[in-house]
């Protein structure tokens, strides 16, 4: 049903997964404390996301509507029923995603919030969004390339579109930016990966609001 335009790439650079910060403690009140740690943590993380973004082509009209549509998304990534829905996804009966890279949900999640694109890794939580507006008459939505932060966006798709969708394409693209992929043919477990899937959880989240 997504008309949205794929890229199939191969990722030189693995997601470095972090190291758990638990310790094997056994002591009942410390593990109690490292529980709390963990929470205030991802409390800490969600605080601090931010979405920064450069837009280039795009008229007044169509930046105000990027605008309103990342002012949402930052919304979205930030919610309970973002996080619930990430962590809850399944795919094949597995709280899990297609294409996961060996990460679990949990992990997607962080990875997601702490900000960290595969060409600038810094752990800055923040969705760093270059997007340009281009024509074309294909069916591709948008797309982008391993090798640029840039992000290209169908101007024949972003007018008609609604501030969901627009969403859905944008975190769709970043999460290609921060190591995910699908394949370029629709399949019936495409949707389960995570450009798709989230990209649709947040458009869905955007529709309810
Ligand atoms: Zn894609």
């Amino acid at each position: 049903m997504r008309l949205m335009a794929i890229i199939i790439f191969t990722l030189s650079c693995g997601i470095k997964e972090r190291q758990n910060q638990n310790s094997t403690l056994s002591i009942k009140p410390q593990k109690r404390t490292s529980k709390k740690r963990q929470i205030d943590a991802s409390k800490e993380q969600i605080a601090q996301f931010s979405i920064s973004y450069k837009l280039n082509g795009f008229n007044s009209e169509q930046e105000q509507k990027m605008k309103l549509a990342l002012d949402k998304l930052l919304l979205v990534v930030k919610s309970k029923a973002f996080k619930d829905a990430v962590l809850n996804h399944e795919y094949k009966g597995q709280k899990r995603f297609y294409k996961n890279k060996g990460m679990t949900n949990e992990q997607i999640y962080n990875h997601i919030l702490n900000g960290m694109e595969d060409l600038s890794p810094a752990k800055d939580h923040e969705m760093d969004l270059e997007l340009t507006l281009y024509y074309s008459k294909t069916n591709t939505v948008g797309y982008t390339y391993p090798n640029t932060s840039e992000i290209w966006v169908n101007d024949r798709y972003f007018n008609k579109y609604s501030l969901g969708e627009v969403a859905n394409n944008a975190i769709h693209e970043w999460l290609h930016k921060i190591g995910f992929e699908h394949s370029f043919y629709n399949n019936s477990d495409r949707p389960y990966t995570v450009p798709y899937a989230i990209g649709e959880i947040a458009e869905k989240i955007i529709n309810s609001l």
